[in-house]
């Protein structure tokens, strides 16, 4: 029952997710699925098609996370799929903890690039910040038809609308398989507070890290903050968590009826912060970034507002834009508690933006009449 009898060339818009669980969010978004339809003789990736928001997407898996792996998956998708005219990368990011306008960042909220940083930190240590000279650059500024998009997603009224959907399809689409982590488990330690062994705790027996001034050792870095009894009282309070008692957030745009739904479908955990939007620059490099004091120099220097690793790997090859939503803070406390969270977000905004571009692509139905998108 193809609605689109489409070829290749028909597609616009490719989404690349580098992580499993970010993929599938996207993919549980589409509404209708193709096969058969093939690829370029050298083209070694291998694409899920479909209808997403309305509109025909390929859906691209780089083999591995980084810029590296990006850049090749989007050369070869360029052979097959000769007509992209926007590339989503879609999925987690780490955040900044605000934007440069002051409005707070929290895990799960959405953050657009409107220009991406390509940048390389060099070794990431926890505790020592050592970035590269020269080796952060913005990206050149986007092509005019993006340039123009980004205009459009960026005016209240799109940015409304866009609030909205995202905030209705987490709801609809994903929550039963994607419950909310809950926004007690939202925690932003201050730039200071080390994710270290503790000497003051009986059973640390580290003889690295256990006072200030200590290097952080390999075994405290790779270890959750349960574990190393990182203390949450001390972490950073937050107004839009504080304030989520309110009975409509009015920023959210959600009725009662939707609040309630969401409260209903999160018993345990508390209704779910309605995420908001954040455009801006986002840094992309091959390196995670787990340092505060570094996340909080490009905060300051350079106005990102969130982290990631592929963005600028697309950037030579397609007009990108970089959709991801917060699943940490870019500093070694971070953990992976809010991936599948912050991947369905991601893809119900990638959803959005779709249902948003317009196409200048008229199709024709299989056998008649033309329909444009
Ligand atoms: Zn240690
Ligand atoms: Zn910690």
């Amino acid at each position: 029952m193809a609605a689109f009898p489409l070829r290749r060339e028909h597609f616009e818009i490719a989404i690349i997710c580098v992580l499993k669980i970010e993929g599938d969010a996207v993919e549980a978004l589409l509404t209708e699925t193709f096969s058969g339809l093939g690829k370029a003789e050298h083209d070694e990736n291998f694409y899920t098609t479909g209808i997403l928001g309305g509109k025909p997407i390929v859906l691209v898996a780089p083999r591995g996370m980084g810029t590296l792996n990006a850049a090749n998956a989007a050369r070869d998708m360029r052979q097959s799929f000769t007509r992209i005219k926007l590339a989503l990368v879609t999925g987690v990011a780490g955040g900044a903890t605000s934007t440069p306008e002051g409005d707070e960042i929290l895990l799960g909220d959405v953050l657009i690039s409107t220009q991406i940083l390509q940048s390389d930190f060099g070794r990431n240590y926890a505790d020592v910040v050592k970035i590269k000279d020269g080796l952060a650059d913005t990206l050149g500024r986007p092509r005019q038809e993006l340039a123009n998009f980004l205009n459009h997603l960026q005016r209240s009224k799109c940015v409304q609308v866009l609030t909205k959907r995202i905030n209705e399809y987490i709801t609809e689409d994903c929550l039963v398989d994607v419950p909310y982590p809950g926004h007690g488990n939202d925690h932003l330690f201050p730039s200071d507070y080390p994710h270290r062994h503790r000497g003051d705790h009986l059973a640390c027996i580290c003889e690295v890290c256990t006072s200030a001034g200590d290097p952080v050792c390999d075994e405290a870095q790779d270890s959750k903050c349960d574990a190393l009894h990182c203390d949450i009282g001390t972490c950073v309070r937050r107004r839009r968590i504080q304030d989520c008692q309110e009975p409509v957030d009015i920023r959210s745009g959600l009725s009662q009826q939707q609040i309630l739904r969401r409260q209903n479908a999160n018993p345990v955990s508390g209704p779910a912060l309605p995420a908001q939007i954040h455009f801006g620059i986002i840094a992309s490099s091959s390196q995670v970034l787990k340092n505060s004091k570094l996340r909080d120099e490009l905060v300051t220097t350079r106005n990102v507002i969130g982290f990631e690793m592929e963005g600028a790997g697309c950037w030579d090859t397609f007009p990108t834009i970089v959709v991801k939503s917060v699943c940490d803070y870019a500093d070694s406390h971070k953990n992976k508690q809010w991936q599948s969270y912050a991947s369905a977000m991601a893809a119900c905004c990638a959803r959005g933006i779709v249902e948003e571009w317009q196409t200048s692509q008229t199709m024709t139905n299989s056998s008649r009449s033309g329909r444009p998108f």
